[in-house]
């Protein structure tokens, strides 16, 4: 394999050309909005998900399709995989499109959730809420990101509707939130990445810590959880799986089929970090084992924070990336750090 085709053109599809680039891989994004993987990657399409020429022409110039959003529409991936394999699997990517599909299938497999309901309408809130009750949160089962679409209900009086089809989950009282980036390759073979301790502010993460702190047993049952998922899914590539840690154990939060935000550690802390790992696991190549070989706390640079660059430029224990988006608009990511030892 030679020429990965990657579905969507943000920091993280920019992160993973750097990567494949590093392998002597070549990259093409197709990306229907702006781009900032474009000057990384190797040939750059900026066309719709419906332009089937455009998509078809993509198809057809690389060995391999993965991608680094999940929202792609169906009619596009079918036509894209009619031409080129794409990893990871259409299943993975169509459980964790939706929420209610999502929590369904990780309830299947054994693995705990937040109590959830579906809520189709604005009309079936009321229902919802006798159930699951309050506190609690309506999230649309589909596009959201960095909390966007969510509702916090705190009293059952208060019925605010997100917009679209939703699923409401009941309120975990968690001790903390922690991450597992787990890789799966094609012949089964699993390597997880230390779990990492996350904080978000205002539903966007803020800092990953790892070592995370928590006991082993958590550690564990943490990786054997994400390892469960990728298995049952017969997963190829990088997964980001986010858990919340109560006194009753871990329950899954939510599973995003691609690198994640609170991987971008494995940047300072691995000799293979998740985007070379995604790249590997993709293209056949072996695994990196995963371990990390120094503490690492990685803080995203968001809006504002950029007035902060010029004192991380100078900090030697700083490894600075930013991703080339031009105007730093509140709650936007910008960038990354990750701060060693
Ligand atoms: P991401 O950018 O991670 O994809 P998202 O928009 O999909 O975010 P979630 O991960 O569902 O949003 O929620 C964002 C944050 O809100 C969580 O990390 C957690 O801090 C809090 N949260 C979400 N669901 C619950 C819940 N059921 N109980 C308690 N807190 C929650
Ligand atoms: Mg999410
Ligand atoms: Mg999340």
């Amino acid at each position: 394999i030679r020429d990965i085709g990657i579905l969507g053109g943000g920091q993280l599809g920019r992160m993973l050309s750097a990567a494949a680039s590093r392998l002597g891989l070549r990259c093409h994004i197709y990306e229907p909005g702006a781009a900032p993987a474009g000057d990384v990657a190797h040939a750059l399409t900026t066309a719709p998900y419906d332009d089937e020429a455009a998509l078809r022409a993509f198809a057809e110039s690389v060995d391999v399709i993965t991608y680094e959003f999940e929202n792609v529409p169906t009619s596009a991936l079918d036509l894209l995989e009619s031409i080129r394999p794409i990893r990871p699997n259409r299943r993975a990517l169509a459980v964790s499109q939706d929420r209610l599909t999502e929590k369904t299938f990780l309830n299947e497999i054994g693995l705990a959730t937040a109590p959830f309901a579906d809520v189709p309408a604005e009309r079936d809130l009321a229902a919802a809420v006798d159930r699951i009750g309050a506190p609690s949160i309506l999230k649309t089962r589909r596009m959201g990101y960095d909390g966007k679409g969510q509702v916090r209900i705190t009293d059952p009086g208060q019925l605010e509707w997100t917009g679209a089809a939703s699923v409401l989950e009941g309120f975990v009282d968690f001790s903390a939130e922690i991450s597992v980036i787990i890789a799966r390759a094609a012949d089964g073979q699993v390597a997880a990445f230390d779990p990492g301790l996350n904080v978000h502010r205002d539903g966007i993460l803020r800092t990953t810590t790892v070592p995370c702190g928590l006991s082993g047993q958590v550690t564990t049952d943490a990786v054997l959880i994400a390892a469960r998922i990728v298995n049952a899914l017969d997963y190829v590539g990088v997964m980001g799986i986010e858990l919340f840690v109560t006194p009753t154990g871990l329950i899954v939060n939510e599973i995003a089929p691609r690198v994640h935000n609170s991987g971008h550690w494995t940047q300072a802390g691995c000799a293979v970090d998740q985007f070379e790992q995604h790249i590997r696991a993709v293209t056949g190549l072996p695994l990196g084992d995963g371990k990390r070989h120094v503490d690492v706390v990685m803080e995203n640079l968001i809006g504002d924070d950029m007035d902060r660059v010029p004192e991380l430029l100078v900090d030697s224990r700083t490894q600075l990336h930013l991703y080339g988006k031009g105007e730093a608009r509140p709650g936007r990511k910008m960038g990354h750090v990750n701060r060693i030892g």
